[in-house]
């Protein structure tokens, strides 16, 4: 079977809630992919930043096999040995004093939602049921029903209502507008440090430490959905950071395992976590021994192979680069670290054409939104292949 064969099965058997390019990958390794006809692709995507350890990490495979033939699931009905020293490991690494396994990111911003409410009635003293979340317009955190809830982008939720209340979504970069919007209800404000989905959107610097500053004054939480952005993508640890901020409720998933299965998280102190018993909230593969185990191998490379130090440095060379391209299409590179959007003019026709353009000549990456080219490849990236696909970035943003 070939690409057409593999696309023809897909369209007639799925739903079309995607629209990938047309390449259908077989294996990877590190920066690498190949498809089902024998071609060579840098990834400059990582599964929307979740193989930031490259492709089928060797160390990661070794966990996962070595896992996988001791013991997968117990459910949390009964304790494994794996669970206890990821949550040991996460806390040394993260700074944060206890966390909450999930598993794919929506669950973990959910679990997030729900422990900033509690806090707000059990802490804060919100009369129930009236709890607000303050969020920003362009936000991603998921596709679940609550969460699309407050996404401001129509299509995510067009037909998809009623919808969870409690939401206020104020301009993206503003922190006096999250001031504005702040009640005697307000449990809580959630942001991602860059939003990614919107097309690597950086807000003005210092917007984070002015936003946590109004949280701390009017007594709200700040939880920061670092499921994109966290684990070394922009350069730090956590993309807070660049800010000097560290938010009371930090979310982290993708990256965590490294591909190879899903790994959420939610990071706090005890204050905060604690407030969960036993009941409250839960999931059956979330904290399982499998994903335990791999996401502690997935931890570990990050620390290991220095892929924050590696993101910032060729990160912010990837993006010098990317920007003196001459180029009749763009009109801004922006990002941190590995994180990086290429925003095309309105006459340019859409960022797909390039996607494309860049995909026959072995590059993959996605356009987001209508406009925006993102650059995210794994950061085990060496300079040598970065500075290899430069021409052919230069020769595609020179297309007619
Ligand atoms: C991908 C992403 C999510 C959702 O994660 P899933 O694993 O797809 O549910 C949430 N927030 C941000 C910022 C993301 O990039």
């Amino acid at each position: 079977m070939n690409t057409q064969d593999f696309v023809a099965l897909e369209e007639q058997y799925g739903a079309h809630n995607y629209h990938p390019l047309d390449v259908v990958i077989e294996k990877g390794e590190g920066v690498w992919v190949y498809d089902v006809d024998g071609k060579k692709y840098l990834d400059c995507l990582s599964a929307y930043s979740a193989v930031n350890q490259g492709h089928v990490h060797p160390k990661i495979l070794a966990a996962l096999t070595e896992q996988a033939a001791k013991i997968t699931l117990t459910s949390r009905a009964f304790r494994n040995d794996q669970l206890p020293l990821l949550y040991k490991e996460l806390a040394e690494i993260s700074g944060y004093e206890v966390s909450l396994p999930m598993n794919s990111g929506a669950e973990a911003v959910e679990t997030a939602i729900k422990l900033a409410r509690k806090w707000g009635y059990q802490v804060k003293g919100i009369p129930r049921h009236q709890a607000e979340m303050i969020v920003a317009d362009g936000n991603f955190h998921g596709r679940t029903i609550s969460i699309v809830s407050f996404s401001s982008e129509e299509f995510y939720k067009d037909d998809f209502g009623p919808f969870t209340p409690g939401f206020i979504s104020v301009s993206y970069g503003d922190a006096e507008a999250v001031a504005a919007a702040i009640t005697p209800n307000t449990a809580a404000v959630m942001l991602e440090p860059i939003q990614g989905e919107a097309g690597v959107v950086v807000p003005p610097e210092g917007y984070l430490k002015r936003v946590a500053q109004i949280c701390k004054e009017n007594n709200v939480l700040l939880v920061a959905d670092e499921i994109q952005t966290g684990l070394g993508r922009t350069g730090k640890f956590f993309a807070c950071e660049h800010d000097g901020v560290r938010a009371d409720i930090t979310i982290i998933g993708k990256a965590m395992a490294g591909g190879f299965y899903p790994v959420s998280a939610v990071l706090a102190d005890k204050d905060i976590l604690g407030l969960f018993s036993p009941g409250e909230h839960g999931s059956t593969f979330g904290g399982n021994p499998l994903g335990a185990a791999v996401a502690r191998a997935a931890l570990n490379v990050i620390i290991e192979e220095k892929l924050v130090e590696n993101s910032e440095k060729l990160g912010t060379y990837f993006m010098e680069q990317l920007a003196e391209i001459p180029s009749p299409h763009v009109k801004e590179v922006r990002g941190k670290g590995m994180l990086i959007g290429v925003e095309l003019k309105e006459e340019a026709g859409g960022a797909r054409r390039f996607c494309e353009a860049l995909q026959e000549r072995g590059i993959l990456a996605k356009e987001t939104h209508d406009h925006v080219i993102r650059f995210a490849p794994p950061l085990v990236i060496d300079k040598e292949t970065l500075d290899s696909i430069f021409p052919v970035i230069r020769d595609v943003l020179n297309m007619p």
